[in-house]
């Protein structure tokens, strides 16, 4: 195997791009040996910034189907070079991704000939499973789901608005990260809640807000680290009837009255302990908001992982590793993002979906396996650059691409990020089709614009079309509660009270507003994602001591933030 100096003798190394030093293990090695593979350059962090961009979940556009001319929503907006096709019209039988074929050129670098393939093949409109949504088509990466209206990277819904990453749930407004709950408002991590509201890492909770890490809870208002309590409010325990006599008190059914209780909570729990990770029923794994796994290092959002590093919002995977979004029962997965469903040994991919085995360097593809280097195939076997090869020549072909791809020759001075020694990394950023603040990676490292430029990421604006409306009211001009809300808002936009970009009211969300007794929100959808997600810890673990014990910890939260952090002992000893 050929590697830089940098490689040999020790595993400490410069990370390419941002040029960090970062370790090797042994184990490290081993796992790059095993699959043929040169260590890579970029350090863990910016490799899982590169991949995160590779997912735009839920910034849509409204635009056309390239091949029906039918208004279509997408990811991709009407300025990328690739065709789009409506996902049904994508799978059909009306284009042929082999007629984009072409040879590989040896006197040029790969991923300057894949960007040009990239450019011209069909891309699909959505990520969803055609066929298993209801009156949902304002949504993407999504299946099972019914009536639902912008939401993301969800599955099994019905009547859920606003939200990204729900699972089972039932009428459920802005929430994120929530599994099996229903009747929801601005709730996060929550798991089997039912009408529960602006709450986080919560589970088996009831009529109940402003909780955050409690565990059956029923009828209680701004407590944290609880378990099986009623009519508690800030922790302190009350009787029925003064329960009752303060939720009037703190009218959480005007808009002032949810801002007012916001602030009180958040200075509140700044006065009580905080658990030092969200991680449930792992065994020598490290990671935050990682569950039921086993021997993994450094995962976030995961679930059922064994013998994985580096993944993040992944489920059902094994002996993975730098493995973005979503799982579904995979194994073998190495630098790919956005890809799952039944996946097998796939490598420096993107955007490749059920079924694949074996696939390197492919993105869009599906049903295929033993790809090197294409795009948009279908039920493919033995393609190079979407032209088909005989088992025996795909493998002498693969093998002198490989080789070409780590030709030390690529590495003369001067050579670009690309260029030199492309076999071993993944697809450029250059060749990634979304702007920064559209994907997954603003959830995890969020950016400002100038940051991201600097970075060499591509920033969109909002692109808001001014809808057809009657009126457009400022949002803080909007009434302190639903009653006084008339019907004509559905007729109206809203402008949002920070941003000022315009948002519609649905009926089926001024139905929710009305029956749960709650205010028209403020804010864009979007800043209302952003405001979520910000509640939620990064995918930094920083060390710092156990404020009760002394102990050395890993934590989500900085040592200098405000935040009174205990271990996992101490935390259990004092909420039990
Ligand atoms: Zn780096
Ligand atoms: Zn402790």
């Amino acid at each position: 195997m050929q590697q830089t100096s940098l490689h040999q003798g020790s595993g400490r190394q410069a990370c390419s791009q941002c040029q960090a030093a970062f370790e090797n293990t042994e184990d490290d090695f081993t796992f790059y040996e095993s699959l043929g593979v040169p260590p890579p350059r970029l350090c863990p962090e910016c490799r899982f910034v590169r991949r995160l961009n590779e997912r735009n979940a839920r910034v849509l556009y409204k635009r056309n189907c390239d091949l029906t001319g039918r208004e279509i929503i997408s990811p991709y907006h009407r300025n990328h070079p690739f065709p789009v096709y409506a996902a049904d019209v994508w799978w059909g039988d009306e284009w042929d991704e082999l007629s984009y074929g072409r040879d590989f050129d040896f006197s040029r670098p790969f991923f300057e000939q894949f960007a040009e393939l990239l450019s011209v093949v069909p891309h699909q409109a959505t990520f969803v499973i055609t066929g298993t949504l209801q009156n949902s088509d304002y949504t993407n990466c999504t299946g099972y789901c019914k009536n639902c209206y912008l939401i993301a990277e969800a599955d099994h819904n019905e009547d859920c608005y606003y939200g990204n990453r729900l699972f089972f749930n039932t009428s459920m407004v802005d929430c994120s990260n929530c599994y099996e709950s229903e009747l929801c408002y601005e709730t996060i991590n929550c798991i089997k809640c039912f009408n529960v509201r602006f709450s986080e890492y919560c589970q088996t909770c009831s009529d109940s807000a402003f909780l955050k890490n409690c565990i059956g809870c029923k009828n209680c208002i701004g407590c944290i680290n609880q378990r099986q309590k009623q009519y508690m409010i800030f922790n302190e325990q009350l009787a029925q009837s003064e329960f009752e006599k303060r939720l009037g008190e703190m009218k959480l059914d005007t808009q002032s009255g949810i801002v007012r209780m916001r602030e009180q909570v958040d200075a509140f729990f700044l006065t009580q302990p905080q658990r030092v990770l969200q991680n449930e029923h792992n065994q020598n794994s490290t990671g935050n908001h990682l569950y039921d796994s086993k021997n993994s290092a450094e995962c976030f959002d995961c679930k059922d992982l064994e013998d994985c590093k580096w993944c993040a919002k992944v489920f059902s995977v094994r002996s993975s590793r730098d493995y973005t979004s979503w799982g579904d029962t995979a194994e073998l997965m190495y630098q790919c993002a956005a890809c799952g469903d039944h996946s097998y040994g796939l490598k420096f991919c993107s955007t490749c979906t059920t079924n694949n085995a074996n696939l390197e360097y492919c993105a869009h593809s599906t049903g295929s396996k033993d790809c090197f280097g294409c795009v948009g195939l279908r039920h493919k076997q033995h393609c190079i650059f979407n032209k088909q090869y005989s088992e025996e020549e795909y493998k002498e072909l693969k093998a002198r691409i490989i080789e070409h791809m780590r030709s030390a020759t690529l590495c003369s001075s001067g050579a670009t990020e690309g260029q030199a020694g492309e076999y071993g990394e993944y697809f450029p950023k250059e060749l990634c089709p979304y702007a920064y603040n559209e994907t997954i990676a603003m959830e995890y490292f969020p950016l400002t614009k100038e940051e991201a430029l600097a970075k060499g990421y591509r920033w969109q604006e909002p692109i808001d079309e001014m809808p057809d409306v009657e009126k457009t009211v400022p949002a803080d001009r909007l009434p302190e509660t639903i009653a006084q809300v008339p019907d004509d808002i559905l007729n109206w936009a809203v402008t949002c009270q920070e941003t000022k970009r315009p948002y519609r009211i649905m009926k089926r969300e001024l139905e929710f507003y009305r029956q749960q007794n709650l205010p028209i929100p403020r804010l864009h959808p979007d800043v209302r994602h952003d405001r979520r997600q910000s509640r939620r810890a990064g995918a930094h673990l920083f060390s710092r001591t156990c404020a009760k014990c002394g102990k050395e910890m890993q934590t989500s939260f900085a040592p200098d933030w405000p935040e009174i952090v205990y271990c996992e002992e101490c935390y259990l000893k004092e909420v039990y």
